[in-house]
């Protein structure tokens, strides 16, 4: 691990003032939550280090956990460990405390956020190695097909097959989740499902999470996760269930670049027109009993 290169450090105080610094920079700033992932991906060099790395943590608002009118909102830096120990979210959105407590260990979770879990970088080895200049870093080739790719996606691969990383994404999805975008240009709404496209999320270069917002509780839910260390390690492949008023959604996740979700029928659908790699053929039969599991 080398030691990280010089960048500018950006305190924000308000939203509209990170949007402000990011947009300024175009593209060669960065967000820092917890900087679990990114401090990480700086020490190792992977990508270009960021020109300027704007705080959000200190903005006021930011942080908390509140049910009103059956929707639950949590704030985009409240911690992974605020989630585990809600009680609200423990009663009435299990799946999304199980999640959380699946996740990183207690360190990381002390310090890492709910919008850092969902825009973490993806764990492919040969992304996260300097030396492999792979598609998602704007090089000629995927090295996964031809290489070690017992991790990688089985569905809706394109040109990357690294998986989405994030475990609370998978029952966010799955209770139809949304985000609340804000950029200099204002705030919209974003879809859990739909953050992720085949080589990153569809947030542009000045936006950041405010908040996720659950709709409503769902009646009936559940997330199961298989890894290779059952004490932490990410998902191989994931799974969530969640019925609510508008019928019964299931996520997975550890099988593509982007969300899965939809109902029941399709996903199973879905799993049948996977496309595994030479090594994770596995993995169709683990997310068609995963599916099976969350809606029994
Ligand atoms: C040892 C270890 C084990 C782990 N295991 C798991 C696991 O099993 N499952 C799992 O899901 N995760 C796992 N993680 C990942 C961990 O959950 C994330 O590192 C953490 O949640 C990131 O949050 P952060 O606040 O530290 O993000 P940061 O590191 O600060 O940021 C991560 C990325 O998100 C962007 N970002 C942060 N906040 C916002 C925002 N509000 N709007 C827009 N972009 C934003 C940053 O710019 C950066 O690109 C593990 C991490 C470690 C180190
Ligand atoms: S799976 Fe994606 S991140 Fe990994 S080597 Fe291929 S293009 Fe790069």
């Amino acid at each position: 691990m080398k030691a990280v290169a010089a960048y500018k450090y950006y305190d924000a105080e308000t939203v509209e003032e990170a949007c402000a610094v990011l947009n300024q920079y175009a593209g060669k700033a960065k967000v820092l939550a917890g900087g679990t992932d990114l401090v990480d991906w700086m020490k190792r060099r992977f990508m270009p280090t960021p020109e300027v790395l704007v705080n959000i943590k200190k903005i006021p608002g930011l942080s908390g956990i509140t049910e009103e009118g059956g929707a639950l909102k949590i704030g985009a830096t409240t911690t992974l460990t605020d989630i585990v120990e809600n009680s609200t979210i423990q009663s009435k959105y299990k799946s999304l405390a199980d999640a959380a407590a699946k996740g990183p260990p207690p360190p990381i979770r002390n310090m890492g956020t709910v919008a850092g879990n969902l825009c973490q970088y993806v764990r492919c080895w040969y992304y996260r190695w300097p030396d492999w200049y792979c598609y998602r870093k704007g090089g000629p080739i995927c090295f996964a097909p031809g290489g070690r790719n017992v991790p990688h996606a089985i569905m809706e691969q394109k040109v990357c097959n690294a998986v989405v990383p994030s475990d609370l994404a998978v029952p966010l999805a799955a209770m139809n989740a949304t985000l609340t975008v804000q950029g200099t240009g204002g705030t919209r709404e974003v879809a859990v499902k739909d953050l992720y496209v085949v080589l990153g999320t569809v947030l542009k270069p000045d936006e950041i999470i405010t908040s996720v917002t659950v709709p409503e509780a769902p009646t009936k839910q559940a997330f199961l996760k298989s890894r290779v260390r059952a004490g932490v390690d990410f998902a191989l492949v994931s799974a969530a269930a969640a019925t609510t008023s508008k019928g019964t959604t299931v996520a997975l996740g550890g099988v593509a670049p982007i969300m899965v979700a939809g109902t029941p029928d399709a996903i199973n659908a879905a799993i049948d027109k996977a496309t595994p790699l030479s090594e994770n053929r596995y993995k169709v039969s683990v997310a068609k009993a995963m599916v099976r599991r969350v809606t029994a």
